[in-house]
């Protein structure tokens, strides 16, 4: 498609999108009195309208019921986290049975390293990507120690070559093979934070299980945001976040996938509670540890319901939706803002230089040469919200459910008067 930098163009592609009326069920802070242009739902996706609901519904049970809401809210409490399974499965690819909610993501990947690290003597090397997000970075070190082995020797961090600003997947598989028999653990990101790179989880995960590591993937920036196929692609555990793109609210509740093959086994290495017993004998209170037949065996506690409720709502949203419908709009958005970033950058003879890779889903990451951090400021303060990150780099990521084409227009036209700014 042949775009152009107008807004007459840009209301035409909304008018065109099966998408547009989305808009209308997230609140939008505001800056000077209008809708900001939202750029961050990589990082705290808004809020839809309908969450006040799911919440009100469980204050309402609460306060009307008490105690008896665990059985007899509309919803009941002990087993609503499993309301949540069949839709989160089809957004990560994967039957409900495989998928649980509980806590926040790097207690779930602790929780899930007790099943999926079990080093010994000879095969205990962890492959990550180089810089990944630091929780993930200090969950490695700190699982490596615990296990007595030294992080400087275990870890290995799969680097970019010189010059580049994406990993290259010949170069992961190499580093799986390498280190071979040596390798209890390859852990990465899906999509990662900083230069939003898809890596190839099919891939890597064939090879990882080729050579007879465990295979698991943080999906922090990957749920919600492209095609994940965790069943198929034979992983062996995955956890993600629910605040990014899934819209269910600041540190709400993270969700795991644990490949059905672990699924109903009493001896697989596991820290448990009482949740992840099954359910018809829960609360015989009985000595022995019982596991439920899905992932919910790895469930410790009776979940936070208040909390869970937003993530009911968003994926209500979700299924109406569909991935694919997402994943469409987002091609094309991303395409749009790409063009306009191009356009802008020749207008004002900056020299913008995008450092996602193709294999990308919602987020451009743009090395700013020569504009300093005064342009971000100017971009907060007129009403687009972006995120900044050392050296001279923002990260926008349209959400498809929620930013407009209109949005990457003005988003245009306000980056081009800061830079003018900037320059004179
Ligand atoms: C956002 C993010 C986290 C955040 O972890 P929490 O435990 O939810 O605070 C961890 N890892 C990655 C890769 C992330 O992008």
């Amino acid at each position: 498609m042949i775009f152009q930098n107008s807004l007459e163009f840009a209301q035409q592609l909304d008018a065109e999108d099966k998408l547009s009326k989305y808009r209308q069920e997230f609140h939008f802070p505001q800056v000077n009195k209008k809708d900001v242009i939202y750029f961050t739902g990589n990082s705290l996706g808004l809020q839809p309208k309908r969450t006040q609901k799911f919440v009100d519904e469980v204050m309402k049970d609460w306060r009307e019921l008490a105690v008896e809401g665990h059985f007899y809210a509309e919803k009941p409490w002990w087993e609503y986290h499993e309301l949540l399974a069949e839709g989160l499965g089809k957004v990560v690819g994967a039957g409900a049975h495989e998928i649980s909610v509980m806590n926040t993501l790097t207690v779930n990947l602790h929780l899930l390293m007790v099943s999926f690290y079990r080093p010994n003597k000879k095969r205990y090397k962890i492959i990550c990507e180089e810089k990944a997000f630091p929780s993930d970075q200090y969950m490695l070190q700190s699982q490596v120690k615990f296990h007595g082995f030294d992080s400087s020797d275990a870890i290995i961090e799969v680097k970019k070559r010189e010059g580049e600003h994406a990993w290259r997947t010949e170069d992961i598989l190499d580093k799986i093979n390498e280190v071979g028999d040596e390798l209890a653990l390859v852990l990465l990101g899906g999509v990662n934070y900083y230069n939003g790179q898809v890596l190839d989880m099919e891939a890597i995960t064939r090879v990882g299980k080729s050579v007879g590591a465990f295979v698991g993937w943080d999906l922090a920036h990957a749920v919600g945001n492209v095609k994940l196929k965790l069943h198929d692609w034979n992983a062996d555990f995955a956890a993600w976040c629910s605040y990014k793109y899934m819209n269910s609210g600041p540190g709400n509740a993270s969700g795991i996938f644990v490949n059905e093959r672990y699924l109903d086994k009493k001896d697989i290495p596991r820290f448990e509670g009482w949740w992840g017993t099954k359910k018809d004998t829960r609360f015989l209170m009985q000595p022995e540890f019982d596991p439920i037949e899905t992932a919910d065996a790895w469930q410790l506690s009776n979940p936070p319901i208040l909390s869970i409720a937003p993530y009911l709502a968003s994926l209500e949203l979700f299924d109406e939706v569909g991935m694919d419908t997402l994943i469409d709009k987002q091609r094309k958005i991303v395409a749009y803002l790409e063009f306009i970033l191009a356009e802008i950058d020749k207008e004002v003879e900056s020299s913008f230089e995008i450092i996602t890779p193709m294999e990308r889903g919602c987020q451009l990451s743009v090395f700013l040469h020569g504009e300093g951090r005064s342009l971000f400021d100017y971009l907060m303060k007129n009403g687009v919200i972006t995120d900044w990150r050392e050296p001279n780099v923002i990260r926008l990521a349209p959400a498809p459910f929620y930013c407009s084409f209109e949005d990457m227009y003005n988003f245009g036209q306000i980056l081009k008067e800061g830079i003018l700014l900037n320059q004179n």
